[in-house]
């Protein structure tokens, strides 16, 4: 499997992945993760709903994090209006899949399902399971 890490965003998880069923991650061994444009939905920072994601960074990482959250609850560096990274080149690290697949721990060979089962759980709290982003999302990932 690979998985091309160019047009991730930001990918702080929510990793209830862990709790999910054998079932529900079987239903992703067919699709292949991509991160979709117009997203955004994992830029949403606010401490009290990212506890798992604040879990694992270190206390630089936690410092910067905390330093981002805007009185909204979303990221400063997120346009809302576009729904894009105002500072997408210079973003910190943890906002890159292949670090944050570290600092989980994934395996390799479950990378794929993570980030499918964590971009769902993101996208479902911020726009809705029937939203248009879904299914973008969804679309996306059937995708040859
Ligand atoms: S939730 Fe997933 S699809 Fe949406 S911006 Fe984040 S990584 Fe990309
Ligand atoms: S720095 Fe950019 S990618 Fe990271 S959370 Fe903020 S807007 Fe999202």
């Amino acid at each position: 499997m690979s998985i091309s890490l160019g047009d991730i965003t930001n990918i702080l998880f929510k990793p209830f992945y862990f709790l999910l069923k054998p079932r529900s991650l079987m239903k992703n061994s067919k699709l292949k993760w991509k991160c979709i444009s117009n997203c955004g939905a994992c830029c949403r920072l606010a401490p009290e709903e990212r506890s798992e994601a604040l879990s694992v960074l270190d206390d630089d990482q936690l410092k910067q994090y905390l330093e981002m959250v805007g009185h909204d609850g979303w990221c400063r560096h997120y346009d809302k209006q576009s729904r894009t990274c105002s500072i997408y080149e210079n973003r910190p690290d943890f906002c890159k899949v292949d670090s944050t697949v570290r600092l989980y721990k994934i395996d390799n060979n479950e990378i794929n399902n993570f980030c499918i089962s964590c971009c769902k759980l993101q996208i479902r709290s911020i726009y809705g399971g029937r939203s248009l982003v879904m299914k973008k999302f969804l679309k996306k990932i059937q995708a040859n």
